[in-house]
């Protein structure tokens, strides 16, 4: 069969998912392709592929896209099975009510995605395939176990996203290495996969060193690779045979430098991690604060790590020569009896807590997302008991570094939260600079930012030293792999610029 799998947006990561189902697709000797649909002529992409499948992997935000590309496809070929997986149809299948998708993918695809195939070829009843839901079935469906073996799943099919999109000509990689996430943070999806998933298998699977060691070795053989960027949730959940198999065997088999996530918890209680990693060959660590309000970060976020940890892990880092990422969550409503009873600041006071606290720590570079309530997570479920979000998904847009979704802020409020998220990420170049004067400026630069600028209406002028800085840090601090090149810099501005207008500044379809 010819299976389309079909994207939204050109991304700066690879999309895994589909790299995988397209590998095990070809494994049954299928046709995969690729498509984005931001490039446009999806029409034209039908009539010369001639699908039997159209394929999406939907986030919330994206989905929507999809649904519309869906009218499309059914409209040249009523009979092309048309199915979206990922997050979006797991945590909202009633999307199989309001769209016309045949089918949807709840929760791992990758055991459900080969047997849906031999049946759909064959014959036999799509219902019958675990994981697999149709407006048949959307109130009885089965869920296999969660897998535990991950070394058996083939190589992801890096040709499919390496030709068909820009991804191609990087030389920074991703790479997974295991799935789930036993935390449980309110604004994350992954406390409901667990519930979900509660007695189904284990809630963390991770491949082998000797298989981490093997696909990293393919790709660098197929693909010109300086820098490795691991994309697991938690790169390192504690201190493990595992922690020490790679710190000794990375450097000698692959010898690339790379970039993780981690919790700052986790690195503050165990430094020998930090340590083991920067053995390794580890050049930059995400900690996520994800909010220097103590209120918003334990109590509304679940995050469970004080500020003592976070500055403990930041200077641990910092004292190796580990750059560090700290991603941090704006625009986090609360209800007015909890400001009353616990004495919060207002919304913006405390966001600007949040810049001042990654200010404090030195974070390398830091993100400002917004926050957005995505589908049964705790902090949805909460947004929606207070009024704060309506709970219409379709209002969501692809990028959560875009305008707040929440009906509680005025269009002010958001605009000023969008503002702070530019200028947060630009103030912490100054503050994560090893240069004194350049961190002396950042305390004159936060004081403009915060009594002025951030009241203005200049979001697109914000954005462009947002994109001059990201690039400085990605290229000169995180993902280092070349002599920081001031002419490659700067060539680079105008092409992140459109990219990140569009993802920052798009529009909601509705
Ligand atoms: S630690 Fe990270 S991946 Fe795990 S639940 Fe929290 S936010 Fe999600």
């Amino acid at each position: 069969m010819r299976i389309l799998f079909v994207e939204a947006l050109y991304k700066s990561t690879e999309p895994m998912s589909i790299m995988l189902l397209s590998s095990l697709a070809k494994q049954k000797g299928h046709k995969t392709f690729l498509h984005v649909l931001t490039s446009g002529g999806l029409e034209l992409v039908l009539r010369e592929i001639r699908p039997d499948i159209v394929a999406y992997s939907a986030m919330t935000g994206d989905h929507r896209y999809f649904i519309e590309a869906n009218k499309t496809v059914k409209e040249y070929g009523k009979n092309i099975f048309t199915i979206m997986g990922g997050r979006h149809p797991t945590f909202f299948p009633e999307i199989l009510k309001s769209s016309n998708l045949d089918a949807i993918c709840v929760g791992e695809g990758d055991d459900a995605w080969p047997e849906l195939l031999d049946v759909l070829e064959r014959g036999g009843k799509i219902e019958d395939v675990e994981n697999i839901v149709t407006a048949d079935n959307l109130d009885s469906y089965a869920l296999r176990p969660r897998r535990a073996d991950l070394d058996d799943l083939p190589i992801l099919d890096y040709d499919l996203c390496y030709k068909n999109t820009p991804l191609g000509n990087s030389l920074k990689r991703t790479i997974m290495t295991s799935r789930g996430c036993p935390y449980s943070c309110a604004y994350c999806f992954n406390h409901i996969y667990n519930k979900m998933y509660r007695g189904k298998g284990p809630v963390v699977a991770r491949q082998s060193v000797s298989r981490v060691i093997g696909e990293t070795k393919h790709m660098i053989a197929n693909w010109r690779t300086k820098f490795i960027k691991f994309y697991d949730d938690d790169f390192v959940l504690k201190l493990d045979d595992w922690l020490y198999e790679f710190s000794k065997r990375w450097p000698k088999e692959i010898g690339l430098p790379f970039h993780c996530l981690l919790r700052a918890d986790v690195a503050s209680r165990e430094p020998e991690i930090l340590a083991l990693l920067k053995k390794a060959g580890v050049q930059s660590v995400s900690m996520s604060v994800e909010s220097g309000n103590d209120y918003i970060r334990n109590q509304l976020f679940n995050r469970k790590m004080s500020k003592d940890e976070l500055r403990k892990a930041f200077k641990s880092a910092g004292d190796l020569g580990i750059c560090t990422f700290s991603n941090t969550i704006l625009g986090v409503p609360i209800s007015e009896t909890e400001e009353k009873k616990f004495c919060l600041a207002g919304s913006l006071e405390r966001d600007i807590e949040s810049v001042d606290f990654n200010l404090e720590i030195r974070a390398t570079m830091t993100e400002y997302p917004i926050l957005f309530p995505y589908p049964r997570t705790a902090i949805g479920e909460y947004c929606k008991k207070n009024g704060f979000f309506a709970g219409d998904y379709n209002t969501f847009t692809a990028s959560y570094q875009n305008k707040s979704p929440m009906g509680c802020f005025s269009d002010r409020e958001k605009m000023v939260q969008q503002n702070l998220a530019l200028l947060g990420t630009v103030l912490q170049s100054f503050a994560g600079s090893r240069n004194l004067l350049a961190r002396k400026l950042a305390s004159l630069l936060r004081f403009l930012a915060v009594k002025v600028l951030i009241k203005l209406p200049l979001g697109k002028i914000y954005l462009l030293f947002y994109v001059m800085a990201l690039n400085y840090l990605h290229r000169a601090k995180l993902y280092n792999y070349d002599k920081f090149n001031f002419w490659n810099w700067f060539k680079a501005i105008p092409g992140s610029y459109r990219f990140n207008l569009e993802k920052q500044f798009e529009k909601t379809i509705r």
